[in-house]
């Protein structure tokens, strides 16, 4: 029999699209190349520890979007979890994101709130007015001794360049905090999913109008008898390639295991450009509420993102915005192909803004069969 849509992809995006169309009836074959649901924020228990692990790099879930906190608590509880990140850099420990903490032991010092940000301001190079460069930025608003601590390496082993070929837009306009909070999303809600981010993808997918198809790359003629496509493979993939490739960095994790508890926190930056790893990731500490004897570990390295490689997060700086634009104006002469997730449309996605996104997405899908629309390549545009 016909299945009326195709889905690419059973991550988060393709996942809630999915439901929400199997809710209104329609039939749904959602095909996905690994051997596993939910995509990047997949979760498995270790079978040596016992420990909980994010497969593919630690994912906090964070939210100002009641809507959305109340769809994933629909499909799974939700426990109480506050990301506190600590740093190395200069072979010492450290509060981030910078705060009055950070600040205090950094440069030695017992500054109250106001102290700190005239101490700050003293610090900043006003000489720059119009900050074009993530360099810059840092200069003009933290000055040069938290720049080269905490951001130079920190960000040149990210992205793979000096912070002066990184535009201004990527660090945040002050990116400091003048009191103790050390909470690193500033959003209403957070937590992490009691059993898992992908045993509340399969709680999603549990309707009985839809067929999960795993180990099961896309092939053209699967779209033959569909209705309509949801593609949330990467954009560039769905044509080949045949412009070029979007350019992405990838991550490399290197995993090891430890009795007890290995660094006493889940995430541990490493900022100094001569450590060649980012940072290191504790499993078992988003998952406060269990207990483990043995202990996961992720040394994460970053690096630029080969073919055969996992693309982790788009690069976007002009070069790749311009092979962006062709393959955006390719994509909006198809018909009955609808782009859709992290890498459907080539952004950095979290979590919550991907469900909200794909919601939208499969009820702008009914509206337009309702009111007989086509529907188009984009909902939310890549640019
Ligand atoms: C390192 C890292 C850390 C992150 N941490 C957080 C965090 O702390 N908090 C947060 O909110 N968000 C976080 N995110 C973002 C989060 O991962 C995304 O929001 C989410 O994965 C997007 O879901 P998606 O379904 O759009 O894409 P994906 O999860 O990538 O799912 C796409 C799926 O499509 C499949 N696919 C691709 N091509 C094909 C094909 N040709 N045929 C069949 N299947 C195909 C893939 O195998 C994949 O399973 C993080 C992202 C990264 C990279």
């Amino acid at each position: 029999m016909g299945k009326d849509i195709l889905i690419v992809g059973a991550g988060l995006s393709g996942a809630v699209i999915g439901r929400e169309l199997a809710e209104a009836g329609h039939s749904v074959r959602i095909v996905e190349a690994r051997d596993h649901i939910a995509g990047n924020c997949h979760t498995e228990r270790c079978p040596e520890t016992g420990v909980m692990v994010h497969v593919y790099g630690p994912h906090i879930f964070h939210t100002d979007d009641t809507g959305v906190w109340d769809y994933v608590n629909a499909h799974m509880r939700f426990l109480p979890y506050k990301n506190r990140v600590k740093a190395q850099s200069g072979g010492r420990v450290f509060s981030l994101p910078i705060n009055l903490l950070t600040i205090n032991q950094f440069f030695g010092q017992t500054l109250r709130p106001a102290e700190a940000r005239a101490f700050i301001e003293a610090q900043a190079d006003t000489t720059i007015e119009d900050p074009q460069t993530f360099e810059e930025q840092a200069l003009r608003f933290v000055g040069p001794a938290l720049y080269e601590a905490f951001f130079k390496g920190y960000t040149q082993k990210q992205w793979g360049c000096h912070p002066r070929e990184l535009p201004a837009a990527i660090l945040k306009r002050l990116p400091v905090r003048f009191n103790y909070d050390d909470d690193y999303f500033a959003h209403r809600h957070q937590g992490m999913p009691e059993g898992g981010y992908t045993e509340m993808v399969a709680s999603i997918l549990d309707h009985p109008g839809i067929e999960v198809a795993l180990n099961t790359p896309y092939a053209p003629d699967m779209a033959d008898d569909a209705d309509h496509v949801f593609w949330s493979g990467p954009l560039d993939a769905y044509f080949g390639h045949d412009l070029g490739r979007l350019g992405y960095r990838t991550l490399d994790f290197e995993r090891f295991t430890e009795q007890g508890d290995y660094q006493g926190c889940a995430v541990m930056n490493y900022c100094d450009a001569e450590v060649p790893f980012t940072r290191i990731t504790e499993h078992k500490h988003f998952a406060p509420w269990e207990t483990h004897e043995g202990s996961v570990m992720y040394r994460e390295f970053s690096r630029a993102c080969g073919p055969d490689d996992i693309p982790y997060y788009p690069i976007r700086q002009v070069e790749e915005k311009t092979l962006l634009r062709d393959y955006v104006t390719r994509a909006e002469t198809l018909a009955g192909v609808t782009f859709v997730g992290r890498l459907g449309t080539y952004r950095y996605l979290d979590m919550d803004v991907t469900i909200r996104e794909a919601l939208d997405t499969a009820r702008h899908f009914l509206r337009s069969r309702a009111g007989n629309k086509a529907m188009p390549a984009f909902v939310h545009a890549p640019l």
